[in-house]
């Protein structure tokens, strides 16, 4: 079967580490990205440049109608779609729950959940027997979030119950459902989040002592999307250090 995955929000940051190690693995790369033409164009030069095949794909995953198109266009310019690695998130400034406003609540729910909602009901639709699909969660599902953005927390932990579920769902379908749970990454969501030196901050409190790399939440991931975890499925896997 020719593997043809599109990896949702992969112009920066985990999703584009995540883009260029599946290419380097066989997979057709849909590199979706929201706002970032540039980058994404950037990590689809290098794909192709490594040697892979990959397009630039824009769509707000968020909004049914672009889901449904980023699917059609990625069909249409790579193949059918069999592998899914729902990544697109994001989070507004460190605040206490008492001062988040209902329209950035519900703009954190859309950006995290109704995107893998809709993107994994488009995969449920689409992909074959042996297909795959891995889901972003966060450490922060457990932890809460508090005083930073129990918001975001929130939207990870349905995206776990929403994981659980069409794992159940699919699985007599030969169709793995499994999610990825990273803790502190560099990436520039701390940035957005008003701290950008916070893995800095907190990577020292860690068993580890440090904070992880996009490419090794990417590692995680490609296992699971692989046959190499062909039993695998419904499962949270923690990336994160050891909290
Ligand atoms: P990031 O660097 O901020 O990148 C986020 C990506 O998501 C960007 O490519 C962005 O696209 C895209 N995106 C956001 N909203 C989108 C939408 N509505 N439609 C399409 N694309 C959208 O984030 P990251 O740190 O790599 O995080 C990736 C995933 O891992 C997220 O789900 C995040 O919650 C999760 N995670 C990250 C950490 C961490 O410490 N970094 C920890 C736990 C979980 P544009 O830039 O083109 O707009």
């Amino acid at each position: 079967m020719a593997k043809v995955v599109i990896v949702t929000g992969a112009s920066r940051g985990i999703g584009a580490a995540t883009a260029r190690l599946l290419a380097t693995r066989g997979y057709a790369v849909g590199v979706n990205y929201r706002t970032r033409a540039q980058q994404a164009d950037e990590v689809v030069a290098q794909i192709i440049a490594a040697g892979g095949k990959a397009v630039a794909l824009q769509a707000d995953v968020s909004n049914e109608s672009d889901v449904i198109r980023l699917f059609d266009e990625t069909e249409r310019a790579l193949g059918s779609i069999t592998h899914l690695v729902n990544n697109a998130g994001g989070l507004f400034a460190q605040s206490r729950l008492v001062d988040i406003d209902l329209e950035r609540f519900n703009r954190v729910l859309q950006t995290n959940l109704t995107s893998c909602f809709l993107c994994c009901r488009e995969a449920a639709r689409r992909l074959p027997a042996g297909g795959a699909v891995v889901n972003l969660s966060s450490v922060a599902a457990r932890l809460g979030a508090p005083f930073e953005y129990i918001d975001y927390a929130a939207s990870k932990g349905a995206i776990e119950s929403l994981t659980k579920g069409l794992s159940t769902e699919l699985a007599g379908q030969g169709i793995r459902v499994n999610a990825v749970s990273p803790g502190l990454i560099y990436t520039d969501i701390h940035a957005d989040g008003g701290e950008p030196g916070r893995v800095d901050r907190l990577g020292p409190s860690l068993p580890m002592k440090r904070g992880g790399q996009p490419e090794e939440v990417a590692n995680a991931i490609a296992w699971l999307l692989s046959d190499e975890a062909s039993y695998v499925t419904g499962s949270i896997v923690d990336v994160a250090g050891g909290r």
